[in-house]
């Protein structure tokens, strides 16, 4: 039995706009008050997790015990077959400091010229996480709900489209034969791993 959300506001446990803007579309229908970590001053834990889940757990104790309020947490990234699920977790640092996507992919594509294996999905991990309440003091980390979904779909180089963020312009899901970059956000939105593990937390914590 998963804990419901029966709170006003939720903190998103991000400093990247892609994904804040993206998660408060998703909860629009559910009457929360969103706001992000940055609006907080909070700054962001290092990803030391092995996991996906791992990380996303990290970033929503941490943010919910600094704050005081409940906190969502995404981490995500691009799993390749071909590269033994790299970059994984790694996905944001392939970047590097600058955010430099445009050379992540270029990366890709110069460590996928051996294989003819365009495999790879989009994974979210989402952890909500309860500060504990005073009175039911000691506990020793916050509650926390975590959701895992997924994309499929296939790498095409070069990148194409300037929607989207991260590695959109290279992703084509499964049934389609755009990319993440060509599409409109709206329908993104529907079918995304983000979409996916949210749907899962909304049956999960949401809906009564
Ligand atoms: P995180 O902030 O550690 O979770 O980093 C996730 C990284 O994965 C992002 O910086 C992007 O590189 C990549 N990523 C996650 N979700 C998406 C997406 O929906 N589109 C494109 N790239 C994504």
């Amino acid at each position: 039995m998963t804990r419901r959300f029966t709170e006003k506001q939720l903190i998103i446990a991000s400093h990247n706009s892609g994904k804040v803007q993206e998660i408060a579309y998703l909860l629009s229908s559910f009457g929360v008050e969103v706001a992000s970590a940055a609006e907080f001053g909070l700054s962001e834990p290092e990803e030391t997790g092995t996991t996906f889940a791992e990380n996303a757990i990290l970033k929503a104790r941490t943010a919910a015990l600094a704050c005081g309020l409940p906190t969502l947490a995404d981490d995500s990234g691009l799993s390749v077959d071909a590269l033994d699920g790299r970059p994984g977790i790694h996905s944001a640092r392939w970047a590097g400091k600058e955010r430099n996507f445009v050379a992540a992919m270029e990366r890709l594509e110069l460590e996928m010229k051996e294989t003819a294996n365009r495999r790879a999905r989009f994974v979210c991990a989402l952890a909500l996480a309860w500060p504990w309440k005073k009175k039911k003091w000691p506990k020793t980390v916050p509650e926390t709900e975590v959701f895992e979904g997924m994309v499929e779909g296939t790498l095409v180089f070069p990148p194409r489209g300037d929607k989207g963020f991260g590695y959109d312009p290279v992703f084509v899901p499964d049934g389609y034969d755009i990319t993440f970059g060509e599409m409109v956000a709206e329908k993104k939105h529907t079918i995304s791993h983000r979409a996916d593990a949210f749907t899962k937390l909304v049956a999960g914590c949401f809906k009564n």
